[in-house]
């Protein structure tokens, strides 16, 4: 099982995208959790990285491209996994298709989640709160939100093209959200 799940910041993708994975027996491969593991190994690729982690940007796609293709290429991605932050350009989608294709494999699904621009906030303000994220500003947070819409959402539309998308309602309770998941899913090849 090949999945992606995308969203909005805030939109629970994270929480979500390790309930999904343990379901199917795929590991949840989060960019941003690497670039922030590397940011506080302070290696090469997170030092590289914190610069524009911080001011809310992308990392540049010939680093991110380069680090999902060697993650996806390890033992544990066999039976498949679940992509949580990536792709988030069009150049991204291009280079995971390249990705997919060479190993002779494609996704099943492409996972949306919908919440309510004020919720978003809101989730994002308490996720500041209690987790200390260095993006997780005000300022930074709306940067965020800015670079999603002109950069990522746009995603939605091409794989919506391909068949693949499959969205669900992200307001709510947590458990609720990952009851709607799993219905979603049903009809998806496991
Ligand atoms: P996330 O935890 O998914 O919100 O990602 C945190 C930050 O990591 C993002 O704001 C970006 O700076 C960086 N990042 C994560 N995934 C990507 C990606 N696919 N392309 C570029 N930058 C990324």
């Amino acid at each position: 099982m090949r999945l992606i799940i995308m969203g909005p910041p805030g939109a629970g993708k994270g929480t979500q995208a390790k309930v999904v994975a343990d379901r199917f027996g795929i590991p949840a491969i989060s960019t941003g959790d690497i670039f922030r593991a590397n940011v506080s190994q302070g290696t090469p690729l997170g030092v590289e990285a914190k610069r524009y982690m911080d001011a809310g940007d992308y990392v540049p796609d010939s680093v991110t491209n380069a680090m999902v293709r060697d993650r996806i290429a390890e033992d544990d991605c066999v039976p498949g996994f679940l992509l949580d932050g990536y792709p988030r350009t069009v150049a991204q989608v291009e280079e995971l298709d390249g990705m997919l294709a060479a190993a002779g494999d494609s996704l099943d699904a492409v996972l949306v989640l919908t919440v309510d621009d004020d919720e978003l906030v809101k989730r994002l303000v308490h996720r500041a709160e209690t987790d200390g994220r260095s993006d997780d500003t005000e300022d930074v947070i709306r940067h965020r939100q800015d670079v999603y819409n002109e950069q990522t959402a746009p995603l939605i539309k091409v794989y919506a093209e391909r068949g693949l998308l499959v969205e669900v309602d992200g307001m709510g309770e947590v458990t609720d959200v990952t009851q709607r998941i799993a219905a979603a899913l049903d009809g998806v090849r496991s």
